[in-house]
């Protein structure tokens, strides 16, 4: 990841330096290298770069300089010199912490804004000057109407993770933010990759740009080790939960494809006795901070997430990114494991993959351009009882996610439907879908995320799971013995003195 270009030759301004310095950088990643150089020249820039190559200092350094060296004698309230529009609110918030972070010796201020939260807050904190401006597209909006943010003073625009917002039909919302912005600014616009509909924004946005690319197009995270285990959908939960508990994994990253199967899977993973929490667009703000919050912290080494909700969470080294189920869109999967590795740290990323998703892998093999190794299914994992309805809830949804996402990823924003104050596992099925950011998770809203109500396991009587004393402990017990001589699982109702207390995890 390193370059032979030193920050010094990229000649920022002292205070920057020192919060470089700070943050313990010692050379510029490639993205910074190529990116720093062409922003401070002033022109407009097209860069390809996935989270985790450092591009978030790539376009905030140079801004940062830029405003340095320009400062302005009257600062009004409420309208920003440089605007950065990103896809997500958890990508607004880890944006404006870098900015923050990179500007701690300056006085420049920044502030965030996005949906899914009380509007009065940032209502108030518009009243003070504000030099750059994280925003979500949607509550901006709200706030030009209100005239509580006038963007007629914005003379950097960044559009980051411009392929997301895409993604999650901001394009109008974009071209209506465009229209408040004065022509005369400068335009630098971030994306994974570089699409047709990417390359249709582009010539809308910028002018002129220089190009810059650190990945050749949908290049896999290059010191990511990724390995597939082929198992069983209806077992992967009483799988993923063995594979953590044996493997003393204290920061993983799990993906699963709906809401549902995340609040299930954390669940399951408390009452096996590890820490777990689930973070996706059902829950509210608060909620999600706060599991961020203690993940990174290590006071929860398990989060399970959606993808959107998942997008953009910059964890140092994040060491460990688990797939419970394959994207349907191969490219996600990319995104899903540049959790991982980042910034040059190596890292892992383990996909359990069922018959059914062989579709899927092989869709990711081909834009990832290599075959993922795969190992047999892990063993020694206890079985947990089927599910009241016969059929595990994720297999059944899996069923239904076909050819679903894309469509509703463009859908128009639901008026009003305050998705993200939505009972996490109670309201199901289509005419839940999310106002998009404010929740940032729209593309994973319906359908998929809509088992039949009541379809959790119970933890009646001759369940593996409730040996014990139900949460924790006995659980956990449940999970670590037993290992069966093949993949098969074994029941915790077995007699547990028969079963060695360490079992091989693999059959390697
Ligand atoms: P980003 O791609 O902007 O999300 O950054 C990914 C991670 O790389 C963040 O955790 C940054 O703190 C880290 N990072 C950014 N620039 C550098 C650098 N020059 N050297 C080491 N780490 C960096």
């Amino acid at each position: 990841m390193s370059t032979s270009i030193t920050f010094a030759d990229l000649g920022l301004a002292d205070p920057l330096m020192r919060a470089i310095a700070d943050a313990g950088y010692t050379t510029p990643t490639p993205i910074q290298a190529q990116a720093i150089p062409r922003v401070l020249a002033g022109g407009d820039l097209l860069a390809a770069a996935q989270t985790g190559t450092g591009k978030t200092a790539g376009f905030t350094l140079p801004i940062l300089h830029m405003l340095l060296a320009k400062p302005l004698e009257v600062r009004k309230a409420g309208r920003p010199r440089v605007l950065i529009l990103t896809p997500t609110r958890e990508l607004t918030a880890q944006v404006e912490e870098s900015v923050k972070t990179y500007g701690a010796h300056t006085k420049i201020s920044s502030m965030v804004i996005f949906g899914g939260v009380n509007i009065n807050p940032q209502i108030s904190a518009l009243r003070k000057p504000v030099d750059i401006l994280v925003a979500t597209p949607g509550r901006l909006l709200d706030h030009c109407q209100q005239r509580t943010v006038d963007l007629s003073g914005v003379e950097i625009l960044v559009l980051d993770e411009a392929d997301r917002m895409l993604d999650m039909g901001f394009i109008r919302d974009i071209r209506k933010i465009l229209a408040l912005m004065p022509r005369q600014r400068q335009n630098l616009l971030f994306s994974a990759t570089f699409s047709d509909e990417i390359r249709e924004l582009s010539k809308s946005v910028l002018t002129n740009a220089s190009e810059v690319s650190v990945a050749a197009r949908n290049t896999t995270a290059e010191r990511v080790d990724q390995t597939v285990y082929m198992v069983d959908q209806a077992h992967k939960r009483d799988i993923l939960s063995h594979i953590i508990s044996e493997s003393g994994w204290h920061q993983v990253l799990v993906f699963t494809r709906t809401k549902h199967g995340a609040n299930r899977l954390a669940e399951k993973l408390v009452k096996d006795g590890l820490s777990a929490s689930a973070i996706h667009g059902n829950k509210s703000q608060a909620a999600r901070t706060r599991a961020l919050d203690d993940f990174k912290k290590g006071k929860v080494a398990v989060l399970v997430a959606t993808d959107i909700a998942a997008r953009g969470l910059d964890i140092d080294q994040l060491p460990q990114v688990v797939n419970f189920e394959l994207p349907n869109i191969p490219e996600d999967y990319v995104h899903r494991i540049g959790r991982t590795g980042r910034a040059g740290a190596a890292g892992s990323a383990i996909s359990l993959v069922d018959s059914s998703e062989i579709k899927y892998l092989k869709a990711i093999e081909r834009i990832i351009k290599k075959t993922i190794p795969q190992l047999p299914a892990p063993t020694g994992w206890t079985a947990s009882p089927p599910s009241p309805h016969g059929a595990d809830d994720e297999a059944r949804a899996e069923g239904r996610r076909d050819g679903q996402r894309r469509p509703q990823q463009r859908s128009a924003r639901p008026s009003g439907s305050g998705a993200g104050a939505r009972p996490a596992r109670s309201g199901q099925g289509p005419s839940s879908a999310p106002r998009r950011d404010s929740q940032g998770d729209s593309r994973s809203a319906p359908r998929r995320d809509a088992p039949a109500a009541g379809a959790r396991a119970p933890h009646g009587a001759g369940g593996a799971v409730r040996t014990g004393t139900g949460m924790g402990a006995g659980a956990r017990t449940g999970s670590r013995t037993g290992a069966p001589s093949s993949s098969a699982p074994r029941s915790a109702s077995g007699d547990p003195a028969n079963r060695p207390r360490r079992p091989a995890l693999f059959n390697k």
